[in-house]
């Protein structure tokens, strides 16, 4: 028997490790069944090439828990190692990488961000084991090992009976690891971890009912099978002309149990230059719930999962998709900050991107209706994607809808065109009118309907960055709200409708209302309009609702005005007859009697009178009815 001391400098290294790595401890499950993966599908290999001669056999790796001797154990039935290996690989090599990152890390026992992506190999066993145990017996005609270590840098090697190829790693779970001599808690793993891996898994038993037999002879048996945890070839492993539209989808429900709704489409990725990229993304139906901890990207290395927060590694907006990423070329042993400014990431972040974009280009191409009727499920990610992503924004142009109040959709260039010719505003840009509701801004949309102009439906919840964003870049257009001023204000018009009262009746009227409204939030506005739009109405400038919206939805306390009070104009259609009615009135309480009847009307209108205002209005209007 050889024992041997390992070679590493500190003495104490292993409860460094697991110091270090108390987060993430269970991914020492997920490092040794890859280990025992790749040591099967290198049989495959050798035997494909001619360099193993003897029966591959059904290769399997198999999970146990044994609760009393405390143990768990992954064996499988690939390559093996011999002595010599075992010298080479797992004291050296692998004690090398331990020494390593115990002299790089040595200060930084607080530091959070190491843990994580690690590769820690074999191990990471010692996080949750007191003693590992290698069993061993290679394909090459050698004689089989056994190699023992607690922990500290001894270890003993010694030649033992062994007849089957492969592997078993036992671990003697360490008492402050009891919570993983658990059957739930491994299963719960594997399924995390190991659920799409290229080897077959099998952890336990399960029984299955079975028919016998036909007809009346029929009867229903019970037998016991192999419990295989995995899904040993994934959609996303397959080329997508093997692939049906329902395949997409079942390989959705596989990946998200708990996940009701079919998504609205996929994209296959399967890139090999510059770098390895396979993987399915899938878009969800997103309505304003957007709701970003469930069912995420999930990124794997080689079918073995690794993680489902890809912050940096998919563009920002696509952190909203879901599906699979599958790289080797991740590297996933480092920091999350490093990975970010990683230019290999970068590049597989603005792969992703155009590859989306080309996907909903192909999409709008080949079928516009279908397009547009997915377009208010799918808006809110896309139009995220125009606002975080330059090259997004660009591509998007050509497939970017926007729908009208008659549920017409363009596409911004071809809306333009044809507007143009109608909707200036005073400088000459053309104004695009849009309504972000369309039951509260009513009698707004209606009146801009009635002199012929086109409303937008812009209703996400993003929707005043993107516009202030789309003015920046196109220059010449000007966004408003139905809702922004009086529709003859925002809209420039060529014959202008003179007033029919006097200057002196306006001051006093003025005065009168200022009396009646609270000065901090309404300002009194006076306006020529034609008589038949409406006497009182309440509008919000464009750009201060907006400002105050971007604050509301992230824009960074831009311009200082998150406190800012919501301020309103009152405004007054000077040419409506009820204006002159109420200034030929004698009475004065009668005069402001009807001034806070109408004004009351008029927020009203807009669901501004609320509270006490509201009841008080209500209950005066009963006893008007009773008079
Ligand atoms: P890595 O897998 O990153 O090389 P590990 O520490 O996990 O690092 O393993 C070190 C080496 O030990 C592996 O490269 C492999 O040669 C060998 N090894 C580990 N587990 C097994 C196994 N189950 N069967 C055969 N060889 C193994």
């Amino acid at each position: 028997m050889a024992k041997g001391k390992i070679k590493v400098t500190s003495e104490n290294i292993f409860p460094i490790i697991k110091k270090f790595l108390y987060s993430d401890q269970e991914i020492f499950l997920r490092e040794l069944v890859s280990n025992a993966v790749d040591a099967s599908n290198k049989l495959k290999k050798l035997s494909s090439i001619g360099e193993y001669k003897g029966e591959v056999g059904e290769l399997l790796v198999e999970v146990k828990l044994d609760k009393k001797a405390r143990t768990i154990s992954i064996s499988d039935n690939g390559i093996g190692m011999t002595e010599d290996e075992v010298k080479n690989y797992i004291n050296q090599v692998a004690f090398s990488g331990a020494e390593e990152f115990v002299k790089k890390y040595d200060d930084k026992t607080n530091s959070t961000g190491i843990i994580g992506h690690f590769g820690l190999g074999f191990y990471s066993a010692f996080m949750v084991a007191e003693e590992v145990e290698i069993f061993s017996k290679s394909y090459k005609d050698s004689p089989a090992i056994n190699w023992k270590c607690d922990g500290s840098p001894n270890f003993s090697l010694k030649n033992i009976e062994k007849n089957e190829r492969g592997t078993d790693v036992v671990l003697h779970i360490s008492k402050d690891s009891d919570s993983f001599l658990d059957d739930k808690k491994l299963s719960d793993l594997l399924n995390k971890y190991c659920k799409f891996l290229p080897v077959k898994i099998k952890f336990g038993t399960k029984e299955l009912t079975e028919k016998e037999g036909e007809g009346k002879n029929e009867k229903e048996i019970k037998k016991t099978v192999d419990n295989i945890i995995n899904n040993t070839n994934p959609a996303w492993t397959k080329k997508p002309s093997g692939l049906k539209d329902e395949d997409y989808k079942s390989f959705h429900r596989e990946l998200y149990p708990m996940n009701f709704e079919d998504p609205l489409f996929h994209i296959h990725l399967n890139v090999d230059f510059p770098f390895n990229l396979t993987g399915i993304l899938y878009f969800p139906r997103l309505k304003q719930n957007i709701d970003l901890n469930k069912n995420k990207i999930q990124l794997y290395c080689n079918q073995v999962f690794v993680t489902d927060s890809v912050e940096g590694i998919v563009p920002e907006f696509l952190a909203m998709l879901q599906g699979v990423i599958d790289s080797p070329d991740i590297p996933l042993n480092v920091s999350r900050s490093y990975l970010q400014s990683d230019s290999n990431v970068k590049k597989i972040s603005g792969h992703i991107s155009k590859k989306v974009s080309d996907k909903l280009s192909d999409m709008f191409k080949s079928d516009r209706k279908s397009f547009e009727d997915k377009w208010e499920d799918m808006k809110v990610i896309i139009e995220y994607g125009m606002l975080t992503d330059p090259k997004f924004f660009e591509r998007s142009q050509k497939y970017a809808l926007y729908k009208n109040v008659n549920d017409e959709f363009f596409i911004l260039d071809d809306y333009l065109k044809k507007i143009n010719v109608n909707q200036k505003d005073k400088d000459g840009k053309t104004v695009i009118l849009y309504t972000n509701d369309r039951e509260n801004q009513h009698s707004f949309i209606q009146e801009a309907k009635n002199k012929s102009y086109d409303i937008l439906v812009l209703d996400s919840p993003i929707v005043s960055h993107l516009i202030q964003k789309l003015e920046s870049d196109k220059k010449d257009i000007s966004f408003a709200r139905v809702d922004a001023d009086s529709i003859d204000k925002l809209i420039k018009k060529d014959e202008v409708v003179p007033s029919v009262i006097s200057e002196k009746d306006e001051k006093s009227l003025k005065k009168s209302l200022e009396k009646i409204l609270n000065k901090d939030k309404y300002t009194v506005q006076f306006e020529s309009l034609s008589p038949d739009s409406s006497p009182f109405s309440i509008t919000r400038s464009e750009f201060m609702r907006r400002m105050q919206e971007m604050n509301a939805t992230g824009g960074g306390g831009m311009f200082g005005m998150g406190n800012m009070p919501e301020m309103y104009n009152m405004v007054v259609n000077g040419n409506h007859p009820l204006i002159s009615k109420i200034i030929s009135q004698k009475s004065s309480k009668k005069k402001s009697e009807m001034l806070k009847h109408a004004t009351d009307l008029a927020k009203l209108s807009q669901g501004l009178l609320k509270g006490e205002n509201l009841t008080m209005f209500i209950k005066e209007n009963y006893q008007k009815l009773e008079k």
